[in-house]
Order: structure tokens, then C-alpha cells, then sequence
């Protein structure tokens, strides 16, 4: 294999290409060059552009959070989705978020959020006119349980890996030089300041550095010699949680021959996000399989009549061992389980799919994500010329955190909108809202 040559200075060095590192250099260049600046940025990957989570993300992009902050940064996001929907491969079929009694203030604050924010979305509130909403969608749904429905019009689905190649394309359009196969090992430092950056391949001097490490932030962090645990909570209350804890997204693409989710008519069904307080039977036995809160999620997959969707992630812990990482280890894939909860699931919502049984062609996959306490990411200065964004297993969508980051780099101002995300929420109070969701990311 030809050996990789770095060159000896950068001005900018982002570490990780996953969506949140090309985002940030693409948009780093682009305001370089805006400025009348070289677009002196290096992306520096240790495997290749989404080896990590962006990958083998499910690539939906909805904006049902109850953290407030995070309905301005997923609207902007989707703008940039919008700005090249094709490069993207982003299907903009809306997303419906179903949900019981127990989630309806949540959805309520919810669809109020996104109408200040301008996100154009609908609600149907109460039991008939869910009931009304959806049947009109879909004519055999079960609405039964159902007390509010958040129609979203904005959001949809993108291409995971398309979305990676198209943010290295446009980063590479804008200037920046992408290394892969090149680990970052360790920074350099004069005073304070990281003076370099020491690699597999060498050692590069900078002015700055940006990583977005994604599920390798407890590396990164012990590269800075910072603290791997944070607090939560204030006096009495405080407590100590690790930043980054790792959970196993369970997903799937499944078939069930001459079945689709195909709405009224042959509409496009939305994506969908289903959750219920209604104990869960198997589909294939009649047996129980959960009486507590449960969801599941699913849209029309990459062709014809197959779909995509998962289940509750399982915790896997702060001590959960990342490499290898991926589907090929047999540890980070749901099982048979999934399968079964997932298509028993979607007989409860949909007739149609009801006594199907072992008739699905089903292939359970997913993967880990790393999680920070509050489950929301992290945009921060962790150094005077060290910019860090950790992510928090729903950042797919997010496009716009980097951008947002390459803007803070460049001009040293602070934006409004990364503002809710700093490190300082941890032990300050100010963690961000938890929802009602049996999911640990609304
Ligand atoms: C199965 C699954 C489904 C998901 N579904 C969705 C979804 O539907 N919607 C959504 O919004 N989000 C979803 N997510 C979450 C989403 O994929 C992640 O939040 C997002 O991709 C994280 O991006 P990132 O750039 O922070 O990290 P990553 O994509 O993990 O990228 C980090 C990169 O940094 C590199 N790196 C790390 N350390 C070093 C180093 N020292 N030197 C050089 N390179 C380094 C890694 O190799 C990696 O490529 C899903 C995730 C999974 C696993």
C-alpha cells in the first residue's frame, strides 16, 4: 500500500469523517473562501469517511425532540438537506409521531415549539381526530391508544452513505483535503494551545483543531487529559455520570412479500414513529412481549415494497468494548428478537401486516451510538484553539451543529443556537429536558 503523505502544516485540522467532521470542514473551507482566506483544512479519518455511526445511521431526519434547543438546529439542518435533496438522496415524506396519552403534552409543547420556530407541522389532538388523522392515512390502522399525532412536513429520510459522500464531495469542492487511513495518536503542545496534531502518518502542525470523534470521544478526551466524568444535577442532588455511554440501536430492513406501508391511494408513507402503553403481543405465538411503554419506528426502505425500521435500543454501558466496529461484529447487531418485536409491533399498527408470523423475509442489523448524559450532543471550546462536538447517537440529522462550529471557529463569536450545547450544562443545571418517550434520544 503507497504510504500516506501528510503535508507538514494545516491551518485547520478536523479529526473523524463522519457527518459532524465534514460538515464542520466543508463549512470551515467555504467561510475561508468567503473571507478571501485559503481553505486550508485536512480532514484526518483513521478508517474511511463514514466507518463510524453516520454510516450505518437509519438516516431519518425528524424534528420531535422536547428539548426545545434542538428545534431550531434540526430545522436549519433540514435546510441544508434542502438545499441538495438529491446529493442527499433526502425523501422528504414528512414524519408522524404517534403516541398514548402519557406523550401527548410532550407532543403538544412539541408542535408548539416547531410553529414558533416556523417547522411546518400538524397536530391531531384526542382520540377521534387521530383517529380521523390517521385513517385517513392509512385506512386499516390501529388508532386504538392513540391521544396525539404530530404530523411533520419538513422531515424524512436520507441515504446514510450518500449523505457521507456528498458532504466529502462538497468539503473537497470547497478546498479541503480528506486523509483516510490516518489515526490521530496524540496533540502537541505550546502553553495551552495544541501547536500539533501527531498521527499514524506524521506530525502536522496547526492553528486549530476541531474533532468530532463520535463513538471514540473517551479517546479523544484522554488525548486532552480532560475528565471523563461530568456532573449532573446541582448540591444535593448531584450526581456523577461518565460522558459517554454506549447503547446498541436495534434496527432492520424487513419484507413481507406483496405487503407495503403504502398509504391511501399508493401514497408514499411517512416516516414513522409509533409509541404505545398497550401491553405488546408476539405476532408469531400470542405471548407477551412487554406490558411497559414501547415504540417502534419504520419507513418505506430503498426499494419496492421492503422496510426499515427498529425497536428500544438496548444499554450496552460506559465500558462497552467499540472495536471492531460495525455490523460485521457479531455483538453490535440485534438479533431474532428484534425481528419479532418489530414486525408484532407493526401488526398492532397496521392490519395488514397481522398472522404474517415467519412469513417476513427479516434481516436485524443497527448498531452502537454513544450517548452523553442528557442524550444531546456537545458543541464546546475544549481548548483555546480546540473545538469539540460529541455526539449523542441522533446526530445524523444535525448537519447544522457543524456548520455552526466552523462559524465559532472562524469568527469567535458564539452562536445562539449551540449555546444550549455546551459542556458547562453538566453541573450547571442546565441539561436539557427529558420527555416521556420510552426512547432515551426525544
Ligand atoms: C444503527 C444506527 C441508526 C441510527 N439512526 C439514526 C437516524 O435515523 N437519525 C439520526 O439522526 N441519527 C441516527 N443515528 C445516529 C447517527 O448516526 C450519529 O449520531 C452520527 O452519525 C454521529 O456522527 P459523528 O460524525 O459524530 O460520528 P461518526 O460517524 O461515528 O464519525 C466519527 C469518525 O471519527 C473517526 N475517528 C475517531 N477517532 C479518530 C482518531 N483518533 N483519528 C482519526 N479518526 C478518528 C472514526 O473512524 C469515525 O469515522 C444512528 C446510529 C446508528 C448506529
Amino acid at each position: 500500500m503507497p504510504s500516506i503523505k501528510l503535508p507538514d502544516v494545516a491551518r485547520f485540522i478536523v479529526i473523524g469523517g463522519g457527518v459532524h467532521g465534514l460538515s464542520a470542514a466543508w463549512h470551515l473551507a467555504k467561510e475561508l473562501t468567503a473571507k478571501g482566506d485559503q481553505p486550508d483544512v485536512i480532514v484526518l479519518e483513521k478508517a474511511m469517511i463514514g466507518a463510524g455511526a453516520s454510516g450505518i445511521s437509519g438516516g431519518i431526519v425528524r424534528n420531535y425532540y422536547r428539548s426545545e434547543a434542538m428545534t431550531e438546529v434540526i430545522s436549519e439542518s433540514v435546510g441544508i438537506f434542502e438545499s441538495d435533496a438529491e446529493g442527499f438522496g433526502f425523501h422528504q415524506v414528512g414524519y408522524l409521531a404517534v403516541v398514548p396519552e402519557a406523550q401527548r403534552e410532550d407532543l403538544e409543547a412539541i408542535a408548539e415549539r416547531q410553529r414558533a420556530v416556523g417547522f411546518e407541522s400538524e397536530l391531531a389532538s384526542g382520540a377521534s381526530d387521530c383517529r380521523e388523522y390517521l385513517e385517513w392515512l392509512w385506512p386499516d390502522v390501529n388508532s386504538d391508544g392513540v391521544k396525539a399525532v404530530l404530523h411533520e412536513k419538513r422531515s424524512g429520510w436520507a441515504d446514510a452513505i450518500g449523505t457521507v459522500r456528498n458532504l466529502a464531495r462538497k468539503a473537497r469542492e470547497a478546498g479541503v483535503q480528506i486523509f483516510e487511513g490516518v489515526e490521530v495518536t496524540g496533540l502537541d503542545y505550546s502553553g495551552s494551545e495544541v501547536s500539533a496534531v501527531i498521527t499514524s502518518a506524521g506530525t502536522i502542525r496547526c492553528e486549530a483543531v476541531l474533532a468530532a470523534p463520535g463513538l471514540w470521544a473517551p479517546q479523544w478526551w484522554a488525548m486532552q487529559g480532560l475528565d471523563p466524568v461530568v456532573t449532573l444535577g446541582e448540591g444535593d442532588e448531584a450526581e456523577q455520570a461518565p460522558l459517554t455511554e454506549y447503547w446498541l440501536a436495534r434496527e432492520g430492513d424487513y419484507v413481507l412479500p406483496g405487503v407495503g406501508l403504502a398509504g391511501n391511494a399508493g401514497r408514499a408513507a411517512p416516516v414513522v414513529h409509533f409509541d404505545h402503553t398497550e401491553p405488546l403481543y408476539s405476532d408469531r405465538d400470542g405471548e407477551l412481549l412487554t406490558d411497559q411503554p414501547w415504540g417502534i419506528y419504520f419507513r418505506m426502505g430503498m426499494t419496492g415494497g421492503g422496510i426499515v425500521g427498529g425497536g428500544l435500543p438496548l444499554k450496552m454501558g460506559p465500558d462497552f468494548v467499540v472495536d471492531p466496529y460495525g455490523p460485521d461484529n457479531p455483538e453490535q447487531v440485534a438479533g431474532d428478537d428484534l425481528s419479532e418485536f418489530f414486525t408484532s409491533g407493526l401488526a398492532f399498527a397496521l392490519k395488514r401486516f397481522r398472522g404474517a408470523g415467519d412469513k417476513w423475509d427479516s434481516n436485524p442489523n443497527g448498531g452502537v451510538l454513544a450517548l452523553t448524559p442528557d442524550r444531546y450532543p456537545v458543541a464546546d471550546w475544549t481548548g483555546p484553539n480546540v473545538y469539540s462536538i460529541l455526539d449523542a447517537g441522533h446526530g445524523f440529522k444535525m448537519l447544522a451543529v457543524g456548520r455552526e462550529a466552523a462559524r465559532e471557529i472562524l469568527g469567535h463569536r458564539s452562536s445562539p443556537l449551540l449555546e444550549p450545547f455546551r459542556l458547562s450544562r453538566f453541573g450547571g443545571g442546565t441539561t436539557h429536558v427529558v420527555s416521556k418517550s420510552p426512547y432515551p434520544w426525544t
